[in-house]
């Protein structure tokens, strides 16, 4: 039987990659049966996506997730890895960069956007002649919403191709809503984002509707932004937890606030402005149910020290792979500082050390520990 599989990869654009794909039909013999090993190699033009010189253009698509329903006449999407034209590993692989899969690490994508009623033509809601102030949007119903058909469209079609989608909601300014992806390990998060951006794109394209992913596209007046909040846990978080140890977590994201803000997304600056729920782009803090943090601690978790916290951070059209990476080593640089820790409490008194390393960095601290 023939079957329609739909190839989608990253294109090789910077700051921001964007989606791509191209069908091809495969003849099956038991498509009921189809899984991610018969999907076969296909290649692609790379000079037309920023991936290869034109004259040695040829790039290779790996598929390495497929998305599909029980149905077999419905169309199976495959999210590939690029490689270059010498089948190595391709310079805009950014998934590349996670390493092996670990389900120890659990990630929740808010994916917030907006709908524009064009390519390139106002936000759907704000070519009417009178628009209402912010405020009446979130979680809203009535005659001033819209876009929701795209947003009900979507969270119906996830479901249907078994991404894990957790909810969605209408968000505060006019025309943005709000979904949650939510799966155990750093690349079945990440592929099933870009998964579920991609059924978002195409549906809104049925309509004439562009999504809209940058971060402040309303500059002027009194509107939101749209960020990626991402909801993380390993599983000493969730099992084991305690104070002292979400502590070296905290402060392991203090020290390397440069490097998680490189990877979150570029423009965040228009929105991380300290306004509209948002911590400043200079500035780390956390805070308890605490919007205006970096980090927020769940009021659930400040109550025994146990499971998730939310990074604020992440602008909207951030790439989840850049974004589990740098989150999952910052997790694992707070284990390291936390057993070192121990360790020196046992036997050290704690002023001394804060005198003499009150000022440098737990990097710097936990080299100097490690030298002793
Ligand atoms: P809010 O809008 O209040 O910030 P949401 O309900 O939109 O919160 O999103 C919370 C997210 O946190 C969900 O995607 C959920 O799956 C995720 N989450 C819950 N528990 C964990 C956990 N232990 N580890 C990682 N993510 C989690
Ligand atoms: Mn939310
Ligand atoms: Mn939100
Ligand atoms: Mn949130």
């Amino acid at each position: 039987m023939k079957i329609k599989i739909e190839y989608v990869w990253l294109d090789g654009y910077t700051p921001e990659p964007n989606l791509r794909s191209k069908i091809k039909i495969v003849d099956y013999v038991n498509p009921s049966k189809l899984i991610l090993e018969d999907i076969p190699n296909w290649g692609f033009d790379g000079s037309s996506t920023k991936q290869a010189e034109g004259n040695f253009s040829d790039c290779y698509l790996k598929p390495i997730r497929l998305y599909r329903t029980s149905n077999v006449s419905d169309t199976v999407y495959v999210l590939c890895e690029v490689l270059d034209g010498d089948n190595k590993i391709h310079e805009s692989n950014t998934r590349a960069l996670v390493g092996d899969e670990d389900t120890d690490f659990w990630f929740g994508f808010e994916q917030e956007y907006f709908i524009r009623s064009g390519h390139n033509k106002p936000i759907l809601g704000f070519n009417d002649s009178i628009v209402d102030p912010q405020g009446k949007y979130y979680c809203g119903v009535g005659g001033n919403m819209v876009g929701r058909n795209i947003s009900e469209q979507h969270l119906d079609m996830c479901l249907k191709y078994d991404i894990n989608i957790e909810g969605t909601n209408a968000e505060v300014a006019l025309g943005q809503w709000e979904y949650q992806i939510f799966e155990k390990g750093k690349l079945k998060s990440s592929d099933d984002l870009w998964m579920s951006r991609y059924f978002l794109f195409k549906i809104a394209e049925k309509y004439g509707y562009q999504i809209e992913l940058h971060p402040k596209p309303i500059v002027n007046g009194e509107w939101n932004g749209s960020g990626m909040h991402t909801n993380f846990s390993n599983k000493k978080m969730r099992e084991v937890g305690g104070e002292e140890y979400f502590n070296s977590i905290f402060k392991s994201f203090a020290t390397r606030t440069k490097e998680h803000i490189d990877n979150y997304g570029s423009d965040n600056h228009l929105r991380l402005t300290g306004k509209f729920e948002t911590q400043s782009i200079d500035r780390f803090s956390w805070g308890f149910s605490d919007r205006g943090a970096s980090i927020r601690v769940p009021k659930i978790v400040s109550e025994n020290w146990t499971g998730y916290l939310e990074d604020r951070r992440p602008a909207s059209h951030a790439d989840p792979y850049k974004i589990v990476k740098v989150i999952s080593d910052t997790l694992n640089f707070a284990d390291e500082l936390y057993k070192t820790l121990q360790m020196m409490y046992n036997d050290i008194k704690i002023e001394e050390i804060e005198n003499k390393y009150g000022t440098i960095t737990n990097e710097e601290l936990l080299k100097d520990y490690k030298e002793e």
